[in-house]
Formats: structure tokens, sequence, C-alpha cells
């Protein structure tokens, strides 16, 4: 297909530029030369040419041109030298560009970005350096080996997904239009799933999944005729919870082949919860939702964003993430919909304020006409108290319970929740507000730690300070033992003394923090300390409400365990912003929107925070339900 835009920038570039290849990365456009002086010399012709254009062009050497393998690996060792530790090199022959993996990133990539330039003038191959995580993570190597290994596949899709954002538009000239349907999350929390469309664009917002519920009222509603799965043309994951990724796998399972827009570390968590889910599934039901090898298409056909960086998806909607404060990576979503015909954005779930690892929700936008907010902790009741007596309460709560040499059974979200815990828990250890006792950690929190470790330029600006300056890593503490095995778990039961134990699922629906309760639930000494939203049914609601018996189903035999232990909830370790915060925000959004729809709480909050809203601030507001269909513009 000949693209206007390919023909423009032809038009753009001097005689000799030597152009043998023009190929999209999504809405990335890369020119390919055979002029190794113009390559090494563009002289700001590329600049002009982005500004001209405005879109994003970057000029590579042609594959053929690039230094051998072999010696180009010598000379990038060189180059680095031994302080940036231990080093892979991965060559991306298609690409001509090479992915070098550091332990130390910063030092590989030199003084404003010295060694990169002396290999890419030396060897022609464009460079990319990623970090080695600081804690080994399996997933991280796995995602990258995929990504590696197809490599060829990946450029063939990019430039396909560049055809469509550039290619003819479908309805060119007809007057324009957009409207957004609730498939899920709809007055609930789980299963938020959004349809966005507009006479040009069909774009998917979120598939999650209600890990609280059963049978079809699990998932959103994918069956009706609004929506063809293999007429979308992308799909924007806000953030890695199940609630908002855990059916994306079954979208490639029936035939989805386009894009996944959403942040690095979002990719990297929503695969490995994913592939958990896929297991905790099989146990429950006897049956797989979806494959391992649908979360590797998943991989595959992720592009990822950092946050603010300008994209176009589809002829006429452009993408833009934001930091949402509310798990790593995690973002809101901002889209540009037809030429400056109208801005909405969607927070995914956002916390506005700055948590002991995140910065808090961006609130400055270019433009902003509809805000459609989650309203999690949106009711006039929800008001949490500071994160500082929260974290008093919970130091007290070990505290007592060491003191009458029980266990601390916390059952957390794999992500958020969990490492905001083993921060707080590291610096009171550290500052001596608490005796040193181990804190043991499932696999599973531990996996995403690691994935934590992979991306620490994410974190607020304290905990990069540690990590860069101090280096010292919160996550790298000896007081934290992972915990791999079943047999590991039930000596952690059966012979250790006082010790807090962090397991999944935090709403104790399945997964070790169940296992862990078995066992732990008869002895008074021990406490349960509960820091997720609790969803309507779960264990940790049942147990919230006082009940004193719980029956469980182990095969053919129901086994009854008395409940003894002391139970607590702490709500302001969440990643979600209370009423106050919610509302706050609204003030201080920036531009003011004129609409605003509440989604992703119960009927009751969201309801409550749109009149609320309505009154403080005269607009428009919305609580829609499920299968609704609003129209935007
Ligand atoms: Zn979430």
């Amino acid at each position: 297909m000949v693209v206007k835009i390919i023909e423009t920038i032809n038009g753009l570039l001097p005689s000799d530029a030597n152009i043998s290849q023009v190929a999209f990365e999504g809405a990335n456009i890369v020119l390919y030369t055979k002029n190794v002086d113009f390559f090494n010399n563009h002289n700001g012709i590329i600049k002009d040419i982005v500004k001209t254009i405005k879109k994003r062009v970057e000029l590579r050497a042609d594959p053929s041109l690039c230094l051998e393998i072999e010696k180009a690996e010598t000379l990038i060792k060189k180059a680095i030298g031994k302080d940036a530790g231990k080093i892979n090199i991965i060559f991306d022959h298609q690409r001509a560009q090479v992915i070098i993996e550091a332990e130390k990133p910063g030092l590989a990539i030199g003084k404003s970005g010295e060694n990169l330039k002396a290999i890419k003038k030396n060897t022609l191959w464009i460079p990319f350096v990623k970090r080695i995580p600081a804690i080994k993570s399996k997933i991280i190597e796995n995602i990258r080996q995929v990504l590696y290994a197809n490599d060829d596949y990946r450029k063939k899709f990019l430039h396909s997904v560049g055809e469509r954002i550039y290619g003819p538009k479908k309805r060119e000239g007809k007057k324009s239009w957009a409207r957004l349907t609730f498939l899920g999350g709809g007055r609930q929390v789980g299963r938020s799933s959004y349809l966005l469309q507009t006479q040009e664009s069909n774009i998917l917002l979120d598939a999650g999944i209600n890990v609280a519920a059963t049978g079809e009222d699990a998932y959103p509603h994918l069956d009706i005729s609004e929506l063809k799965i293999n007429e979308l043309d992308a799909v924007i994951l806000s953030h890695a919870h199940l609630d908002h990724s855990g059916i994306l796998p079954l979208l490639f399972k029936y035939g989805y082949r386009g894009p996944i827009y959403c942040t690095a570390p979002t990719r990297d968590i929503a695969a490995l919860l994913c592939l958990d889910l896929i297991s905790i599934n099989k146990n429950e039901t006897g049956k797989e939702l979806y494959s391992s090898s649908e979360v590797k298409e998943m991989v595959k056909h992720t592009i990822v964003l950092d946050y603010e960086e300008v994209t176009d998806i589809t002829p006429d909607v452009r993408l833009t993430l934001y930091n949402a404060g509310h798990i790593l990576g995690s973002a809101l979503c901002h889209l540009h919909i037809g030429n400056g015909l109208h801005n909405f954005m969607y927070t995914g779930d956002m916390n506005y304020e700055t948590s002991n690892l995140l910065p808090s929700a961006a609130t400055r936008f270019p433009r902003l006409e509809t805000l459609m907010v989650e309203a999690t902790y949106g009711g006039k009741d929800d008001i949490m108290s500071t994160r500082e007596d929260a974290e008093d309460y919970l130091v007290g709560i070990i505290k007592s319970t060491m003191a009458r040499g029980g266990k601390v059974l916390m059952p957390v979200l794999g992500v958020g929740r969990s490492q905001e815990v083993m921060v707080i828990l590291e610096k009171a250890m550290r500052e001596g507000k608490l005796d040193q006792v181990p804190i043991f950690v499932q696999g599973m929190v531990w996996d995403v730690t690691a994935i934590h470790t992979t991306y620490p330029d994410f974190f607020n600006s304290r905990i990069k300070k540690e990590i860069f300056h101090k280096d010292s890593n919160p996550f790298l503490s000896d007081i934290f033992k992972r915990v791999g095995s079943h047999k590991e778990m039930m000596q952690i039961v059966d012979d250790h003394g006082p010790c807090v134990i962090m397991a999944t699922s935090g709403m104790m629906t399945g997964g070790a923090s169940v296992e862990y309760f078995k066992h732990l639930a008869d002895d008074q000494r021990n406490s349960l300390v509960l820091t997720s939203y609790q969803g309507e049914g779960s264990l940790g609601r049942r147990l919230q409400q006082g009940e004193k018996e719980i029956l469980f189903q182990e095969g053919n035999r129901q086994l009854p365990v008395k409940v003894k232990l002391d139970i607590y909830s702490i709500h302001a370790f969440t990643g979600h912003s209370d009423r106050n915060q919610l509302m706050n925000y609204f003030r201080r959004a920036s531009p003011r929107p004129k609409r605003i729809i509440m989604v992703h709480g119960d009927s009751s909050k969201c309801l409550d925070l749109a009149s609320s809203v309505h009154k403080m601030m005269r607009i428009e507001t919305l609580a829609p339900k499920n299968l609704e269909t609003i129209r935007l513009v």
C-alpha cells in the first residue's frame, strides 16, 4: 500500500539520502538508508521532517551496512566497560537495532549518552539499553525472550499497525461522532471494559474479569452486536490488575491480532497475573479459560508507551498515557478524538496522593472535555484515615501479635498493596519502630516485586533517590524471605515463631492466603490484616462481617474452620483515591472537564458521587449501567 505520508516524506528528503526502506513501527516512521554519510551526518534534516509532518521519524542504517555481529559485540563491550555490571547483548537484525541489557543502565549509556553515540557511529547498529532487574525475574526474561524470538513477526505486525493509522480513512468526509458503551464496570467493581467508537475507529478500554463473581457475571459483555472482535482497531490497558486485564488473552483466543497499548510494567505484570489466573481457574473449575500461548500472543502484540508520549493509534484517535499513581505502570488514558473534536480521559484506577511507592496522579492535560473516573471509594462515607495513622496502626498490630507469640497474615493483591506494605515494614524495622522478624513473601508477590526492581524510574522521587543516590533498594532487604513450595509454607505455619506472611489473593478468593488462613485461623494469638477492597461474596468480606466458622470444600469432604484470630481492616494503603481525594482531583484537574462519568464503584457510590459532583461543579455527571451507550459527541 502506498501511503500518502510516505510520499510526503520522500519529497522532503535530499536526493542522495538513498532510502532503501520505509517502515512503520506503530505510529513511528522508520527510514533505512544505504548512505553511511547521511546516516552519520543528517544534520537536522530528520528533525525538520518531524517538525513539518508532526510525526515521530527515525533514521536507521540499512541492515546490510551494520557491522558483523561478532565484531559489533566486541566493540560494544569495549565502549561500555565493566562498570555497568553484567550485560547481555541481543541483535535485532531486521530492524538494525541492538538491545543491551545491563545491571546499571545509567553507566551503560554513559555521560550524556556518549557510549551509545560511539556504538552507533562505529557499528551502525542503533543501541537500546534495558535494565537487568535487581531481583531475578523469570517473567521478565520470558517476555523479553518472546519479543526477541519474534522480531521478524513484530516488524511486520508494527508495520501493519502503521498502515492502518496512516492508511485511507474508511468514512472520509462523513460527519464525526463518538460514543461509549459499557461492557462491564458500570456501577460495579470488577470486569472493567468499555468500547469507544467513532465513525472511523473501534477501541476497547480494558478487558477485565470479576474474580469474586461466577458464571457469566465474571466477564464483560463481549457478545453484544456493537462489538466485533475482528473489527477492533486497538485495545488500551490502563493497568495490570485482573479486573482490567484478566480476559485480554481471551481476545486473542477469539482471533484478535491488533495492538494492545500500555506501559512496559503493565505488560509484564499483566502477563504474570494472567498466567497465574490460568492455574487458579484450573484448580477451581478444572478448565482453562485460555492457555499460556494466548498470553504469549498478548505479549507479542503489545506496544509499550512511556508516560506523556503522544501517539496516533487509529486515523482519528491519538493516545497519551499519564501516571495514575495506582500501581506500578498504571495510567490515565487520554484520547484526543478527531482533529480537535473531543478529548476524553479514562482514569483506570487512580490515586491522587503520593504513596510510599508512587507519585500521585497527573492533573494537567492539554485539553479535556469528558472525564471517566473510578469511584471505588467514591461514597460520602469513604473517608480514610491518613497514611501515617494507618502505618502506625499496622505497626501496632504487628507489635502486639509478636508479643503474644502469634503470626500476622496479610492477604494482599500481588501488585500494589504488597509492595507498598513491604516499603512500610522495611522502613519501620530499619528505624527500630518494629523488632526485626522475618517477612515471608509468597511466590507470586515475590515475582511482582522482582518486576518492580526492573522499573525503578516509575517510583516516587523519595524511593528513586534511595535507589539511585544511596544505593539502598528497600526490596533487596534481607528481612524479606521468598516462599516457593507448599513444603516451605507448611514449615512456616508449623515450626516458625512470630512472623509476617504476605500472600495472594487479597480478597481471599483463592491462592496461598486461603491456605495459610486454614492453618492459622483457630489460634487466637494470630492476626489477619485485610488491606484490599473486599468484593461482595468474597471470603475476606465474610470475615469482615464477623463470620465465626467457615466451611471449606476439600474434595468430597467439608472442612470446618473456627475463626479465632483477630481480624483488622486497613483501607488507607489502598491504591485508590478516597472520597475527599476524588473531589479534590475534580477541582484541580486542568482544564476543568465539562462532563464526568462515574464507573468502577458499587451502585450507591457511583450515584452518590455523581450527584455530589453535579452539585459542586454544576456540570453533567453520569453513572451508567452495563450495556448502556452514551454519546460523547
Ligand atoms: Zn486496580
